[in-house]
């Protein structure tokens, strides 16, 4: 039948696993133009490549009507590679421009602004599915606001963390609070309550 790609949050790489489990060679990589290629005459709606993706861009349908579906839903999808991957709460940064070390924390963290640093687990991309984009979590934040991520389990004790992703908030070194767990992006404004009221109470 068909399937699409939603090339929006597909991180389109020669590497992506739908190519691999792929039976019929319905998606194949194109070294010509550096693309993942759709032949949906090969496409037997299988649904292996939809399992194989852990950001759910592969979507496979099971019908005309389906597929129409899916592909306004994908026409109409906000999100981009940049939010999920950079700069969302609860999701792995591919860029190192945003990550630190452990030992890098204190010394980050002792400015005069607002430094939030995101916790996460590096081994659960699910989270890239629905986080939140950190310039909403911010966006009513002074503009000054720093924020890393950490790639680490080693300051869960440290800093008392219950859940990943943790989003820890501090200022002059002192750390305000955290916001520990998964949020999805309907829960968002809850976040931001929750940042604001850590904020304002210190
Ligand atoms: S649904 Fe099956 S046949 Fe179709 S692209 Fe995915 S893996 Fe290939």
């Amino acid at each position: 039948m068909a399937v699409l790609v939603n090339f929006k949050i597909c991180d389109n790489a020669k590497e992506c696993g739908g190519i691999d489990v792929c039976p019929t060679g319905a998606l194949s990589w194109n070294e010509e133009k550096e693309i993942i290629e759709i032949d949906n005459d090969k496409c037997i709606s299988c649904g292996l490549c939809e399992k194989e993706c852990p950001i759910g861009a592969i979507i496979v349908a099971k019908s005309n009507e389906e597929y129409k579906k899916i592909g306004k839903e994908i026409d109409e999808d906000p999100r981009t590679t940049k939010d999920l991957f950079v700069d969302r709460y609860g999701a792995v940064a591919i860029s190192d421009f945003f990550k630190i070390e452990l030992e890098e924390i204190k010394e980050k963290t002792e400015k005069d602004c607002l430094t939030l640093i995101e916790v996460y687990n590096p081994d659960v991309v699910e989270c890239l599915l629905r986080s939140i984009p950190i310039k909403d979590l911010t966006k009513n934040l002074p503009r000054d606001t720093l924020f890393y991520k950490a790639e680490s389990y080693k300051i869960i004790d440290e800093y008392k963390i219950t859940e990943l992703p943790s989003l820890l908030i501090f200022k002059k070194g002192e750390l305000l609070g955290h916001i520990d767990g998964y949020y999805t992006i309907d829960e968002k404004e809850k976040v931001i309550s929750k940042l604001s009221g850590i904020i304002k109470n210190k």
